[in-house]
């Protein structure tokens, strides 16, 4: 069983098919260096990935299944090395959950096409995803362009029910001496050999960290994540009321784990479906908004495979593409660093820089300053998302950026600006999470904090506003509305 961004024992597909069917069942892991720099992976994400592989090697260990890792520079490389392993193991089959970017469905094309030539039978299963990408259409058979519709025809043909996403059994336990067949390395041509041991620095990204088991203040693996999920238990039933307020946590936090694969979008189904009748729209608000949200990140993941030309850095509107950026690297700069002089901009960029996430309104608020008020483009947004994010996901980040930008489908319209300071008093209304991260502000009344006045500013080592966001906002308008003109 090859092993990418699912891992886990518990409710894994690939896994549980190939325990089922295989009398002796090796599992591999491929790690790809340089292809993760090309597709922009930070050292988050890539540290989140290899932590958790290691948790998951000590849980197959106790199965008595092997865990190797081999790393090879790019996807590129993948199906020499997967043939040279096939033969030297003499593998019968290979299984996989399936992965959606174009670049990660070439690689797989080509791997079952040169197994196949070895006449190895390769397999991938719907895992990540609750249905087969590109298998919910519309009326005329196209994939869904607009979220709601894509939600309603997706309730309706499962009965609004959320039978269909049960979860699987944990996967039995080889025999005792099953471990002992297995080689402890295998030699393969070039530098590159299959070992059974995760290194520390994987093409100069780092994985351990003293020994600690958390990236950041991320805990790692499947029982970190089965952990969270009980504990957004507690308050799901509140999530419609509070999962826009950044300083209360009622959201899951469980994206970091759903995108390395330690928790199962079915296993949240379920959860969600035990609070709401089974259903997928039922009586519990809080459940049925927090279905709603899994399937938005259900519709991103079709959205790749139904119009690929995401995946090759474009907007999925093309005439977006001649959005007279400004580009102005200083701005970018403060940006990145919070310090654009709008408290909650700012507020919510030193969270993503000092804990690798960040609240789903403040995404929304500091990606519409970046691409509207300061006219930058998204693209850039999206690369610094990618580089910091403990859950970067390139479907969910690149509809993220496209939705804020208004250059995506289903965007929000280029007329409608989040004004930064009015989603500051109602979202965060006593400024408490302004000050968590804003120290300089940690005495600024409650009725300053949102938009400090001036001579403020010298006296808290704050900086002004970079912008008057009423201006910039007419000037991002403009821009939008030359391009229907
Ligand atoms: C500009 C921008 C960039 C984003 N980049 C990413 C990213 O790289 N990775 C990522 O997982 N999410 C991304 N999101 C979506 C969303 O912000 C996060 O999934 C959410 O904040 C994670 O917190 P949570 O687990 O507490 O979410 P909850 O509110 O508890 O939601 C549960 C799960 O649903 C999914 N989800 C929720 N909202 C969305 C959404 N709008 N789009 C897609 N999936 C969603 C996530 O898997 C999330 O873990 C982005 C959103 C924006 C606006």
């Amino acid at each position: 069983m090859w092993l990418r961004n699912d891992l886990r024992a518990s409710d894994n597909t690939a896994l549980y098919r190939a325990t089922k069917s295989c009398d002796a069942l090796a599992v591999l892991y491929i790690a790809c260096p340089s292809t993760w720099a090309s597709h922009g992976d930070g050292d988050n994400v890539v540290a989140m990935r290899l932590r958790s592989l290691r948790k998951l090697q000590a849980t197959l260990h106790k199965k008595n299944i092997p865990l190797y890792f081999l790393e090879v520079p790019a996807f590129g490389d993948v199906d020499s090395a997967l043939a040279q392993i096939a033969q030297k193991l003499q593998l019968d089959a290979l299984f996989a959950n399936a992965e959606y970017p174009v670049n990660e469905l070439a690689r797989d094309q080509t791997v079952k096409d040169t197994l196949g030539k070895l006449d190895v039978a390769v397999e991938y299963f719907t895992d990540r995803t609750l249905i087969p990408p590109g298998s919910l259409t519309t009326g005329s058979g196209d994939g869904f362009k607009v979220f709601t519709p894509f939600k309603r025809a997706f309730i309706s043909t499962h009965s609004n029910s959320a039978e269909a996403f049960g979860c699987l059994p944990t996967p039995r336990a080889l025999p005792a001496d099953h471990l002992e067949q297995w080689p402890e390395w295998i030699a393969l041509d070039g530098e590159h050999n299959l070992v059974r041991s995760i290194p520390d620095t994987v093409g100069g990204y780092g994985v351990a960290d003293g020994g600690e088991e958390r990236v950041l203040k991320w805990p790692v693996g499947e029982a970190a994540g089965a952990r969270t999920l009980k504990k957004f238990a507690e308050v799901i039933d509140e999530y419609d009321e509070w999962r826009d307020f950044p300083a209360r946590e009622n959201t899951s936090r469980l994206s970091p784990y759903l995108n390395c694969g330690t928790v199962s979008i079915r296993q949240c189904v379920q959860l969600a479906a035990e609070h709401n009748d089974g259903r997928l729209d039922g009586p519990s608000k809080g459940a049925t908004t927090w279905i709603s949200e899994l399937l938005w990140r259900e519709f991103y993941q079709h959205l790749v495979v139904n119009f690929p030309r995401v995946c090759r850095n474009k907007p999925f509107k093309p005439e977006t593409e001649a959005v007279p950026w400004s580009d102005r690297e200083e701005d970018f700069a403060r940006w990145c660093e919070g310090q654009t002089g709008v408290p909650i901009v700012d507020a919510a960029m030193r969270q993503l820089n000092q804990t690798g996430w960040m609240h789903n309104r403040l995404r929304m608020v500091v990606a519409s300053f970046l691409t509207k008020n300061l006219l930058t483009d998204w693209r850039k947004g999206e690369q610094y998302f990618m580089r910091q994010l403990v859950d970067a996901d390139f479907a969910a980040n690149n509809g993220g950026w496209q939705w804020a930008a208004s250059t995506g489908t289903d965007a929000a319209p280029y007329f409608r600006v989040f004004n930064p300071y009015s989603q500051s008093k109602r979202f965060d209304p006593d400024g408490e999470f302004i000050r968590s991260y804003i120290p300089e502000l940690a005495e600024v009344a409650e009725r300053d904090i949102h938009c400090p006045p001036q001579d403020l500013f010298s006296e808290h080592s704050y900086p002004p506003p970079m912008c008057d966001v009423t201006e910039s906002r007419k000037i991002a308008i403009e821009a939008f509305a030359n391009l229907k003109k």
